[in-house]
């Protein structure tokens, strides 16, 4: 089934985020978290896919297929295109068709210094380009909310995002944000540029201190000040900052649902424990 069929009833989509397990053999160990999500009833569950050409690439394959075989759940894989050529994307395209895979989430990835970068895809458009005609696959794009750290400007960011869009991403996940108005705004934008697929915001409930500081270095996502009262007065009380930052992630979510927007993506950080606690307190309003 692919992702685009989920919005055409106009119903909102609620999907998850999980990553695959970093120890070889630690695939069975994520039964538990899929046990969890799958009864929360997601519409589909996205897969990362490691950054920078990383050697965990193919255990997303392998936790795509079980989310498909044995939770009869619609996988989304994520697949990123820097640090591959030609024949190595049409060789996890070829193993996604044999699988049935047909949802892609369409990335360039991520810059490593580490690895080197390959000349024939220089963004998601481009292997989006060169798949279409490939396989029967339906296309996810990423979008940012504050722009890409990379892009000069808003501008130019969605003139490049409209280009993904024609070249044939169907849904745009957004990387996650804890100010609405800025959603509302990238989302009316969009609308503006003439993109008219669902825009579905990514939501990440902040449950730590060191995660915050990580989403601030890694995606510059801002705070806005109702948010960084709560995380100064309770940064050293960990109790009191994990029911804050569940409590602000299930306010931005109902706000969001009260709204235009076709669905909600969450960021679960394989944490079902967080992901259930979410959808209890949302569940009446999607
Ligand atoms: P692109 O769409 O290619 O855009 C990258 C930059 O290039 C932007 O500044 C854009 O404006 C610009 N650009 C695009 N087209 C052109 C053009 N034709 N000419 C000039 N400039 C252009 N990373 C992972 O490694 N693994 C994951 O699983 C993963 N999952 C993600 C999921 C979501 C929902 C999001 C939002 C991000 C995810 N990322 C993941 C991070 C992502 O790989 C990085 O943000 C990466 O830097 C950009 O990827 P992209 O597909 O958005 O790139």
């Amino acid at each position: 089934m692919k992702i685009t069929d989920f919005h055409r009833d106009k119903r909102k989509s609620l999907s998850f985020e999980i990553f695959p397990p970093k120890k070889d053999d630690s695939l069975k160990n994520i039964d538990g978290t899929l046990e969890v999500l799958s009864e929360l009833n997601p519409d589909y569950i996205s897969v990362t896919f490691g950054a920078g050409g990383s050697a965990n690439c193919n255990k997303t394959i392998e936790l795509a297929k079980k989310i498909k075989n044995d939770y009869k759940i619609e996988p989304v894989v994520h697949l990123t295109c820097l640090h591959y050529d030609k024949a190595q994307i049409d060789e996890f395209a070829r193993i996604l068709s044999a699988e049935g895979i047909q949802n892609i989430l369409a990335l360039r990835g991520d810059r490593n210094p580490n690895v080197p970068e390959k000349k024939d895809f220089q963004h998601a458009s481009d292997m989006i380009s060169y798949l279409k005609d490939k396989g029967d696959f339906c296309f996810l794009g990423a979008c940012y909310p504050e722009c890409h750290p990379e892009s000069p400007d808003k501008i130019s960011e969605m003139k490049h995002l409209q280009e993904k869009v024609e070249a044939g991403a169907e849904v745009l996940l957004s990387q996650l944000f804890f100010d609405n108005d800025i959603f509302y705004d990238f989302a009316d934008n969009c609308k503006i540029a003439g993109i008219h697929v669902p825009v579905i915001p990514g939501i990440m409930p902040v449950i730590n201190a060191s995660q915050i500081r990580r989403m601030v270095t890694m995606c510059g996502a801002s705070f806005p000040p109702r948010f960084q009262k709560i995380i100064h007065k309770y940064e050293d009380n960990k109790e009191a900052l994990f029911d804050a930052g569940m409590a602000y992630a299930v306010s931005q979510i109902i706000d969001l649902l009260t709204s235009d927007i076709e669905g909600i993506h969450l960021y679960t950080m394989n944490n079902p424990a967080v992901a259930k606690k979410i959808c209890d307190s949302i569940r009446n309003f999607i």
